[in-house]
Formats: structure tokens, sequence, C-alpha cells
């Protein structure tokens, strides 16, 4: 069993993962080249269809989606998450499938919203340049740009 430091209390990683999000369940976890990888599933048998909002139980496959999360004792942390593609079987919508969706990230991104703004703080009271080469230690993929898109997309 791993017990984590995080926010004033020691967690087990199964609770540190429930605290992401009520949806996903740990499943096991690995440490390898500066990088904890925490590997999660959806507890959930249905998803709502994006488009028209009927629950579909149909499942068409699994995929891996890895989200990078904030870090662990200060290491990289990668969710290795087994998500699942749904079939919509509302004959008037025009989504056939759909990726089920979380609230922790964005359908499309690649990291978790409590990282980017941990890095929107850093990046605010510094500059995209300072933030990247404070966090790049710690956290994977934010390069200048990467903080410079986020401001854009978030201006305080
Ligand atoms: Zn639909």
């Amino acid at each position: 069993m791993m017990l984590i430091l995080y926010r004033k209390g020691w967690y087990r990683m199964e609770e540190l993962i429930a605290s992401l999000c009520s949806e996903i369940e740990y499943t096991g976890h690995e440490i390898g080249d500066g990088i904890i990888y925490i590997y999660a599933r959806s507890n959930r048998s249905k998803a709502e269809c994006p488009q028209c909002g009927c629950l579909s139980s149909s499942q068409q496959n699994h995929y891996t989606k890895r989200v990078r999360d904030l870090p662990i004792h200060g290491l990289k942390t990668e969710i290795v998450l087994d998500r699942v593609n749904y079939v919509c079987k509302n004959p008037e919508c025009a989504t056939k499938t759909f990726a089920e969706s979380f609230s922790f990230f964005a359908n499309s991104a690649r990291r978790a919203h409590r990282l980017d703004s941990a890095v929107m703080k850093v990046a605010l009271k510094t500059s995209s340049v300072a933030a990247s080469d404070i966090l790049k230690e710690t956290t994977a993929g934010i390069s200048k740009s990467t903080i410079c898109t986020l401001i854009k997309k978030n201006p305080q």
C-alpha cells in the first residue's frame, strides 16, 4: 500500500483517486523514469450522450486515455484511464459513438483541470518562461507555449 501526503493528510492511493472523481476507481500504480502512473477505470455502467443527453449502456470499446495530474512527492503524475466509448442508441441523434466524459478533465485535454489551475497560479505570478522553468521538474509537457495557451484561454 502506498500512502501519499496530500493537502494536510495521509491518503491511500484509492482515496486520492476517489477525491479526484467519484466515477473512477484506482486499479494500480507503478513508478518509472520519475513518473507515477496511476491506473484507473470508470466505475459507471452507462454514460450520457453529449449530443442528445440519452443514457447509453451499450459499450463499443475501451481505450487508454492519459491525463497529467498534479505532481505527487515531486514526481510527475499521469493518470492512465481505461475509458469507454459508448454507442448512442437514439435513432434521431447524429452522434453514433461517444467517449464517456469526466469532470476532472476536458474531453480532448491531456491535463487535469486542477493541474492547469496550479500552472496558471505560478504563471500569473511570474511569467510563462519562469513558470515553465519552475515547473519542468515536476510537470511534464508544460512548455512556455502551453502556458501561453492556458493564459489566453483563461484570462484573469
Ligand atoms: Zn445521442
